[in-house]
């Protein structure tokens, strides 16, 4: 007999997490939340309403449409995992690109955008059997989870790892532009003034420049287990 847990996966972008986070929840038959996912809706409604561009950002705006905009997943039996509707719609491609990823961080460090996205995301995981992936989900959405890992790799890796996921998908973008949106994006994250990005003081980092896949299910999924054995 079992007991489930709660395991949050901390890190910066395209460190992997997501892969990782998928593929536990799989196993342990547990709930999957990708909370990056979840900001990145936000953001697409509020450039869908002309609330933010490259150079302006109607903060108040966004604040008063708040309360109309609803997230939530649906699984997708075809892929193994939940996509991620906006308002009743399937938005999972759209939230992928990267003019989403150049302006989410912005609305990410919008306080009253925060309160309402770790109200829904500890709703979610209120009965654990949960693998939640993001950048606070150790240090304010779970502060009391039984297993924090936090992630990292250096930013050439990252940014090589999302330069081919999105040419892969088709997408025309220069592995310089990536490159500089993962480092834009990580100190947005890392310096913003409501929950930034910070590793959990009891989270095991894992740094995977040079890790394969494998060796790091391995390690956490032995975590899990030696966490979740009853006695
Ligand atoms: O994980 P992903 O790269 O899709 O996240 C997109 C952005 O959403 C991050 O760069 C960050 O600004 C924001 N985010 C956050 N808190 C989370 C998850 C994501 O601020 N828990």
């Amino acid at each position: 007999m079992k007991k489930k847990i709660t395991i949050a996966i901390d890190g910066f972008s395209s460190t992997g997490k997501s892969t990782i986070a998928k593929q536990l929840a799989q196993k342990l038959g547990y709930i999957y939340v990708d909370t990056g996912a979840m900001y990145r809706a936000v953001t697409l409604f509020a450039m869908n309403q002309n609330l933010i561009t490259a150079t302006e950002f109607d903060i108040a705006g966004l604040e008063k449409e708040l309360s109309r905009i609803s997230l939530s997943f649906t699984f997708n039996s075809n892929f193994g995992f939940a996509e991620m509707y906006l308002n009743g719609v399937n938005v999972e491609k759209e939230i992928r690109t990267l003019e989403v990823s150049q302006l989410v961080s912005k609305v990410a460090a919008v306080s009253s955008v925060r309160k309402k996205l770790v109200l829904e995301q500890q709703a979610m995981g209120k009965n654990k059997g949960i693998v939640m992936d993001g950048r606070d989900i150790g240090t304010v959405v779970f502060p009391d989870a039984e297993l924090k890992i936090f992630m990292v790799a250096s930013a050439n890796t990252r940014a090589q790892r999302r330069y081919k996921e999105l040419i892969a998908k088709g997408d025309t973008v220069s592995y310089e532009e990536i490159l500089q949106n993962v480092v834009e994006r990580d100190h947005l994250d890392s310096t913003r003034k409501d929950s930034p990005l910070v590793r959990a003081e009891d989270a095991i980092e894992i740094d995977n420049s040079d890790l394969g896949f494998k060796e790091q299910f391995d390690k956490i999924y032995a975590l899990v287990e030696s966490l979740s054995s009853l006695n």
